[in-house]
């Protein structure tokens, strides 16, 4: 897995809207799943807010892909 805070060119956090955060690979943004983290109150002096942008295949990769009930109903998966 690759660090989060790695660098370009010194570019740091700025908004690369067109790239998953963990692959790097270009996406396009409407294909882009947005991570939005919220830290618990106890760690609020210690870590931000944060949004991240993810290809889908990273997103399942974290095991946070969620089919939606329709497509559950559709695929058969539904009693
Ligand atoms: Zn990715």
């Amino acid at each position: 897995m690759k660090s989060v805070e790695r660098e370009r060119g010194g570019a740091g956090d700025v908004a690369r809207d067109r790239e998953c955060y963990r692959c790097d690979r270009d996406v396009a943004p409407p294909r882009l799943f947005r991570v939005d983290v919220e830290p618990p109150e106890i760690f609020s002096a210690d870590y931000a807010h944060s949004v991240r942008y993810c290809c889908p295949d990273c997103i399942a990769a974290m095991g946070m892909l969620e089919f939606t009930e329709r497509w559950k109903e559709e695929a058969g998966l539904l009693e």
